[in-house]
């Protein structure tokens, strides 16, 4: 276990490697998983404040979803999250499809665009690190919780390419976090993953 600013981080997030590999899993991350993707607080007026920026990169059949449930749906255990569409393998409703079948995020999509200055919910920007707040005394941990079989691509392109979990995630982690808490884990992770010494007689 790493500790950074009181942040108890899992060794998977030092040792193995991993770069999404949008070819192979086609973003599954964002359909067909318990619920949709968890929201701050902050972010609930997010999604309100750019919904109409972003509805015409959805698809019809989330915007009915919309219609149904609303922009966001609270969960009872996960809280606020995005709303899925049952009928089409629980899509997140702000996921479509590229022509090669890849799922693209819309607010992701008018983020590049240049329309909105927000990318993404932190928990998706952060995945597949989960966050899991400290509560009654217990604390804030990180952990690794890649999707089984569906990200087993982006863990052989991250061993190929040799790049571990935190490193991929630098962007959402600084954005989450700050630059010094990064730049501290890094360090922390690299003496993590230093071999023992040799003790020489
Ligand atoms: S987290 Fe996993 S499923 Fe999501 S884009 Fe990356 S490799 Fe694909
Ligand atoms: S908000 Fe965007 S990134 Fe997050 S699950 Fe939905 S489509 Fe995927």
């Amino acid at each position: 276990m790493i500790v950074v600013d009181n942040i108890l981080i899992s060794d998977e997030i030092a040792e193995k490697k991993f770069v999404c590999d949008l070819a192979k899993c086609k973003g599954g991350c964002c359909e067909d998983g318990d619920a949709g993707a968890p929201l701050t607080d902050e972010e609930l007026d997010l999604v309100l404040a750019y919904f109409e920026k972003i509805k015409s990169y959805m698809n019809q059949a989330s915007l009915n979803v919309v219609e149904k449930k609303g922009k966001y749906e609270y969960h009872k255990e996960f809280g606020w999250v995005t709303p899925t569409n049952p009928d089409d393998k629980e899509l997140c409703v702000y996921g479509f499809r590229d022509e090669k079948g890849i799922i693209k995020c819309a607010f992701e999509q008018a983020y590049y665009d240049g329309i909105i200055p927000w990318k993404k919910p932190i928990s998706c920007h952060l995945f597949p690190i989960i966050e899991y707040p400290g509560k009654k005394g217990m604390p804030h941990r990180l952990n690794y919780e890649a999707r089984e079989k569906l990200c087993n691509p982006a863990c052989a392109l991250g061993k190929k390419l040799e790049v571990p979990v935190y490193e991929f995630l630098k962007e959402p982690l600084e954005r989450r976090f700050g630059k010094d808490f990064y730049k501290a884990l890094a360090k922390a992770a690299t003496m993590h993953n230093k071999p023992e010494k040799q003790h020489v007689k």
